[in-house]
C-alpha cells in the first residue's frame, strides 16, 4: 500500500469513527419517519432496526473498538435467550395493556397538542428521570443488583448483549418509565418515537465499534460513555445511569467520562453462572450461589 493510500485509509477510518453514531441514529430515524408518512410505522421500525443491526455487524468487523472482544465469550446463546424472553414478555405486556384499554387512555391532553418533536424531547427527558432512578437503585440496592448483575456480568460489549437483561430487571425499567409516557397525555406517535429512539440508542450503546462521539457523549448515552458504566471498578461503573440522555446524571452528579482514556476491564466482581436458566434463577439464591462457587474455587 502506498503512503498516499495509507493516509486516505486513516482519514476514512477517522471519518467513519466520528460519523457512525449520528449517521446510524439519523438514518434509522429517517426510515421510521418514512414509515409514519406511509402509515406503516411498525413495519418501517422493524426495517430501521434491521438496518442498524446490519450496519453494526459490518462495522464491528471493519472498525472494532477492541479486537479481543470479537472472540466468543461462550455467552451468545444466553445473550439471545435473554433478548428473546424480554421481547416476548414486553410484547405480551403491551398486548395485555391494549386489551385492558390502559394504553392511550390519557392521549389527547395538553401535551398532545405540542409539536411532535417537542413531545418526543419531553418524553425522552421525563421518562429518563424514571429510568435513571430505576437504574441507579438497581446498582445501589443489593436485591435489585442481583438481577441487574446479569447485564453487567459480560466481559465484552457487542451488539448481541444489548438485550441481555434478567426479565425482572427489564420489567423494573418498563414499569418505572412506561406510566410517564402513557399517562402524560402525549400522542401515541410520540410514544412510538420515544420507544424507537430508545431502541436505536440502546443497540448503539453496546456495540463493539470504534465510535468517537465527541461532545455528543455529554448529551446522549453513547458507546464511548456506556463502556465506563460497565467498568468492573464500581467507583467508575456506578455512574452514567442514563439510558438515552445524560441530563439527570449531570444534575445528580453521576456523570463520568475520560474521553482520551479507555476503560480497562469490564464485568463484575461477583460470580455469575454460565447457563441461561441458571442466570434466571441465581438472583433468587444469590448468597448461596456466591458462597458455593467461591468455596469450590478455593478448594481447587
Ligand atoms: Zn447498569
Ligand atoms: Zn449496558
Amino acid at each position: 500500500m502506498s503512503e498516499l493510500e495509507e493516509h486516505s485509509n486513516i482519514k476514512l477510518r477517522s471519518l467513519l469513527c466520528r460519523g457512525a453514531w449520528p449517521a446510524l441514529l439519523l438514518s434509522s430515524m429517517t426510515i421510521l419517519w418514512l414509515g409514519f408518512a406511509a402509515g406503516h410505522e411498525t413495519l418501517f421500525f422493524n426495517i430501521s432496526y434491521a438496518w442498524i443491526v446490519l450496519c453494526l455487524l459490518v462495522a464491528e468487523k471493519r472498525i472494532p473498538y477492541r479486537t479481543a472482544w470479537r472472540k466468543s465469550d461462550g455467552q451468545l446463546g444466553a445473550d439471545l435467550s435473554h433478548t428473546i424472553l424480554n421481547k416476548g414478555l414486553v410484547q405480551l405486556l403491551i398486548v395485555s395493556l391494549l386489551g385492558l384499554g390502559v394504553v392511550g387512555t390519557a392521549e389527547g391532553g395538553i401535551i398532545a397538542a405540542w409539536p411532535l418533536a417537542v413531545q418526543v424531547i419531553f418524553g425522552l427527558v421525563a421518562s429518563e428521570f424514571a429510568l435513571y432512578w430505576a437504574h441507579r437503585i438497581a446498582h445501589e440496592w443489593p436485591w435489585l443488583w442481583h438481577f441487574h448483575a446479569v447485564h453487567h456480568s459480560v466481559k465484552k460489549l457487542w451488539l448481541v448483549n444489548t438485550g441481555r437483561f434478567h426479565f425482572v430487571d427489564s420489567f423494573a425499567s418498563v414499569f418505572a418509565s412506561a406510566p410517564i409516557l402513557l399517562l402524560s397525555g402525549m400522542s401515541m406517535d410520540a410514544v412510538v418515537w420515544v420507544s424507537a429512539i430508545t431502541a436505536y440508542i440502546g443497540i448503539l450503546t453496546h456495540c463493539n465499534v470504534d465510535m468517537r462521539c465527541g461532545p455528543l457523549s455529554y448529551v446522549f448515552n453513547t458507546p464511548q460513555l456506556h463502556r465506563w458504566h460497565h467498568a468492573i471498578d464500581t467507583q467508575i461503573g456506578n455512574n452514567n445511569y442514563g439510558e438515552n440522555v445524560m441530563l439527570w446524571d449531570h444534575i445528580f452528579g453521576s456523570f463520568f467520562l475520560r474521553p482520551e482514556q479507555h476503560v480497562e476491564q469490564i464485568g463484575i466482581a461477583d460470580r455469575m453462572p454460565v447457563r441461561f436458566l441458571d442466570q434466571l434463577t441465581m438472583p433468587f439464591n444469590w448468597q448461596r450461589y456466591q458462597e458455593a462457587t467461591s468455596a469450590s474455587s478455593s478448594d481447587a
